[in-house]
C-alpha cells in the first residue's frame, strides 16, 4: 500500500480529485500529518468516517518505532528507527542555541564507499522514499515533544544519490502547511555527485549545500574517497561555482583532518588556493577512528596550525 507521508501537498491533492474527493481535503490531511502529528486515519475527526474508510483501503501511514535511542552527555540522541522491512536507520537529535537539529539518513546504507566513513561498512539496501525521510523527523518530534528548527542530510547515505525522494522530501519539510521549517534551515551534505548539484542549482530552493571535500587535489582525494575518480576536483569547483552563482548561497566545506594524510601546512595552503575566492567557509573536522580504518585523528598541533593558516586566509570553523 502507498504511504500518504511519501506525497508533497500538491501531489496529495492530485491523490483527492483521483478518489474522487475535493482537493482542499488534502490540507486537512496534511495538517493532520505535521502539525497535529497523528499515528492513524482514526484520529482525523474532521473528516467522515466514508473518507477515512477511503483513506484506510488505499493508504498506510508510516510510523517507525524506536529499536534503540543513545543519549549522550551534552543531550545528544541518537536513534535507531525500524523502517517496518526488517531495516533500520539513524538518526541523530543534536541541541544548539540556535535550537533543535537533526541529521537524517537517506539511504539504507551507501554506495559510495568513502574510506573514512562508518556507513562503508553498511552493505546499499535501498532508498529511502521521502515519506520515510520525513518520518525521522515526525518520530523524534513525537519521542521528545520538542519543535526541530534544522535539518541536516548527513546521515548514512548519499543525499543526492536519492535525489528525487530527497528533494520531495524537502518540499514537505519547508511547506508552511507541513512542517514549516524554512529552506535555509535545511542542509544537504554530499560527497560530490557533480550532475546534481547542478540539477539542484537548478530546482531554486534556498538550502545550505555542504561539500564532504577532505582533500585539495585529485590524489589524496581518490585515496578517501572513490567518487573523486568519477568526478575529480577540477569538475566538483566548477559545479560548486555554478551552485553559488544561481542561489547565491554560501558554500559550507567539510573537511575531516587525518594524521599524516591531509593535515599538514602544504594542504592547508593547497586549500586556500582551491577555494580563493568562493562564496563559502571551510569546517575543520577531526576524523574519528572507524573499525579496520586506515585514518585516524590529526595531531593537535597539526589541527590547531591547519586551523590558524585558514583563519588566517580565510574563513574556518573548527569542531
Ligand atoms: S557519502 Fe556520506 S554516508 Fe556515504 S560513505 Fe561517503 S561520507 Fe559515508
Amino acid at each position: 500500500m502507498k504511504n500518504i507521508k511519501d506525497y508533497n501537498l500538491e501531489e496529495l491533492k492530485q491523490e483527492l480529485i483521483d478518489i474522487g474527493e475535493k482537493k482542499f481535503r488534502a490540507e486537512q490531511i496534511f495538517k493532520w500529518l505535521y502539525v497535529e502529528k497523528i499515528k492513524s486515519f482514526d484520529e482525523m475527526t474532521n473528516l467522515s468516517l466514508e473518507l477515512r474508510e477511503k483513506l484506510k483501503e488505499q493508504y498506510t501511514i508510516c510510523n517507525f518505532g524506536i529499536i534503540k535511542k543513545q543519549e549522550s552527555k551534552d543531550g545528544t540522541k541518537k536513534y535507531l528507527f525500524d523502517t517496518l522491512d526488517g531495516n533500520a536507520i539513524e538518526t541523530v537529535l543534536m541541541q544548539y542555541h540556535y535550537g533543535y537539529s537533526i541529521c537524517v539518513s537517506s539511504q539504507i546504507g551507501c554506495k559510495m564507499g568513502c574510506k573514512f566513513c562508518a556507513s562503508t561498512g553498511i552493505k546499499f539496501a535501498r532508498n529511502l522514499t521521502s515519506g520515510e525521510i520525513v518520518e525521522q523527523i515526525l518520530a523524534v518530534e513525537q519521542d521528545t515533544g520538542i519543535k526541530i528548527s534544522n535539518v541536516v542530510f548527513m546521515g548514512i547515505g548519499e543525499p543526492l544519490d536519492n535525489y528525487d525522494n530527497v528533494i520531495n522530501a524537502i518540499h514537505i519539510i519547508n511547506n508552511p502547511k507541513g512542517l514549516n521549517i524554512g529552506a535555509r534551515h535545511i542542509s544537504i551534505s554530499t560527497s560530490g555527485l557533480v550532475p546534481k548539484i547542478y540539477q539542484l542549482a537548478d530546482e531554486n530552493i534556498q538550502c545550505t549545500l555542504s561539500i564532504s571535500l577532505h582533500a585539495s587535489n585529485n590524489k589524496k582525494r581518490s585515496e578517501m574517497m572513490p567518487v573523486n575518480n568519477s568526478y575529480p576536483i577540477e569538475e566538483l569547483m566548477k559545479a560548486c561555482k555554478y551552485y553559488i552563482e544561481k542561489t547565491n548561497r554560501r558554500i559550507s566545506f567539510e573537511y575531516a583532518l587525518a594524521k599524516d594524510s591531509n593535515d599538514n601546512l602544504e594542504d592547508a595552503k593547497e586549500l586556500t588556493k582551491l577555494l580563493k575566492g568562493m562564496l563559502c567557509h571551510v569546517n575543520l573536522i577531526p576524523i574519528n577512528k572507524i573499525e579496520n580504518g586506515v585514518y585516524t585523528k590529526a595531531t593537535n598541533t597539526n589541527i590547531l596550525n591547519f586551523r590558524d593558516f585558514l583563519n588566517e586566509h580565510r574563513n574556518c570553523c573548527y569542531y
